[in-house]
């Protein structure tokens, strides 16, 4: 796990006598859940809440995700804010310069799993910067793994939502991201063509569906990941409930 080398605190002798005033104490919040279940809304209520309580604020997202927008966090439903789109969070401070950093009061980052350098940014910004950080991401893959480091983030965190959606197949609650498709890298970008949120159930019967089907397809050497292949799928996971 990243540790956080700079964030270790100055002895008191240190702090003695320092002419810089204490700065303002940061937080960490973070916003997790399958897809679909309304975190970037959240995320986005919640920045533009900062915003109107006259702080300042900037949101950024992975130059990884480009399905609605570059320039934009975009929400499903199409609500949109305008955002820092970068491969990774280090390069923020540079990009936003360091006078507009030092100004800021509150930073989102939206799809937050994508960031390998999460744990480091945040303990800093938090920490040592005193910036209000607010985070939203999937805590799970399709697999239902730790998707990448942004469980890490929870020891450092003053609270942590987890938000549900509606299970497509039968309406309840739905806690994990089910992929349509026999594809099976981790990071496979799309949105309801890709992926549906399932509860318990559903998700069980949908992976043994979708297995079943990866070895069939197989073994009869049909390429992966075609539309076709995808319908396929998606008819015999809903018929298997
Ligand atoms: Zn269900």
């Amino acid at each position: 796990m990243a540790s956080c080398k700079s964030s270790i605190a100055l002895n008191s002798t240190d702090r003695v006598g320092s002419s810089h005033p204490p700065r303002v104490s940061g937080e960490i919040h973070v916003i997790i859940g399958p897809m679909f279940a309304g975190k970037t809304t959240s995320l986005l209520r919640r920045i533009r809440s900062e915003r109107n309580n006259g702080r300042n604020v900037a949101m950024i997202k992975s130059s990884k995700d480009t399905r609605y927008a570059i320039d934009s966090v975009v929400t499903h439903d199409g609500v949109k804010f305008p955002c820092w789109a970068l491969p990774d969070l280090t390069s923020f401070r540079h990009n936003v310069g360091e006078d507009a950093y030092e100004k800021l009061d509150v930073i989102g980052i939206d799809e937050a799993q994508f960031f390998e350098d999460l744990y480091d940014f945040c303990c800093n910004a938090a920490d040592n910067d005193g910036k209000t950080v607010i985070l939203s991401g999937l805590d799970g893959d399709y697999l239902r793994r730790s998707f990448g480091s942004l469980l890490d983030i929870i020891p450092l965190a003053d609270t942590v939502t987890k938000l549900t959606a509606r299970c497509e197949v039968c309406g309840k609650k739905a806690f994990f991201t089910f992929r349509k498709t026999a594809a099976t890298q981790t990071e496979l970008i799309g949105g309801a063509d890709l992926y549906m949120p399932v509860c318990r159930p559903h998700y069980v019967n949908g992976q043994t569906v979708v297995e079943t089907s990866r070895i069939v397809l197989e073994s009869t050497n049909i390429v992966h990941h075609q539309t076709t292949q995808l319908s396929c799928l998606e008819a015999a996971v809903l018929q298997s409930q």
